[in-house]
């Protein structure tokens, strides 16, 4: 069991207001794509739940539980970048174990999740390898690897696939549809690919200026935008 509630919640920078009173309730296992044009706070809301911003105002509860002053590592929440943020100096197995071995799991539990993560993402042959070694879409992976060998409560995605190339982002985009077939996971999803949007998500939230214009299924949302911005942001259904 797991959900997601943001309350009002605001950022603040200096002296101006980026995020302006946001409400978001993530049910278990669903995924809620956010999409909007650049500079709307979308990595800046991320990252609040993340933990790696502060809150300024409102309430980011996980599982009920207000996490606002909890540590990164102690939110139960693994987060997948759009620079994957690999360490380079270490294999794909220890990429995939660092989050783990820090949160003192026993050795022999490490071993079987990055198994089971490096099966599912057909990372196998590739484990004793650098970063440097692998493809684009295969540090995709061992992102996406060191999110899932966590079991994090929630996940959040800050538009992993837009450094891959186009043919490379539809397959991964099949492979995170098959994942959250298989594990049903709670997610944030950050994306400024509509086709992405529309196959993922759940419900579908679209930003506009540091607030939500308007949250609900993919489908409902292209067929009664709730605003001019909405409606000329997502324009007709891909
Ligand atoms: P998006 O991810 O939707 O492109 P961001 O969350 O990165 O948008 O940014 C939202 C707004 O907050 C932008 O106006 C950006 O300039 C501002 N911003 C983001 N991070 C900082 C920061 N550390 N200091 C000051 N302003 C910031
Ligand atoms: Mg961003």
């Amino acid at each position: 069991m797991a959900t997601l509630t943001l309350e009002n919640v605001k950022k603040t920078f200096g002296k101006t207001e980026v995020i302006h009173g946001v409400d978001i309730d993530v049910a278990d296992g669903e995924f809620i794509v956010i999409v909007g044009p650049s500079g709307c706070g979308k990595s800046t809301l991320l990252r609040m739940v993340a933990g790696l911003e502060s809150v300024s105002e409102g309430e980011v509860r996980i599982n009920g539980a207000r996490v606002n002053e909890k540590e990164p590592m102690e939110r139960d929440i693994a987060m997948v970048f759009q620079n994957y943020a690999l360490y380079p100096h270490m294999s794909v197995f220890d990429n995939m174990a660092y989050g783990l071995k820090i949160a003192k799991t026993p050795k022999p539990e490490i071993a079987e999740r990055v198994a089971q993560a490096a099966k599912m993402l057909q990372l196998e042959p590739y484990l004793q390898r650098r970063p440097r070694e692998l493809s684009g879409g295969q540090r995709q992976r061992v992102a996406m690897g060191r999110a899932i060998v966590r079991k994090p409560a929630v996940f959040l995605f800050d538009e992993p696939l837009s450094n891959l190339d186009a043919k490379l982002r539809v397959q991964m985009r099949l492979e995170i549809k098959q994942l959250q077939r298989e594990l049903g996971v709670t997610a944030l999803y950050v994306t400024h690919d509509q086709v992405e949007a529309m196959t993922l998500a759940d419900r579908m939230i679209v930003m506009n200026g540091g607030r939500a214009d308007q949250i609900g299924a993919p489908l409902e949302v292209y067929a009664n935008p709730a605003t001019d911005f909405v409606a000329g942001f997502i324009g007709s259904p891909p």
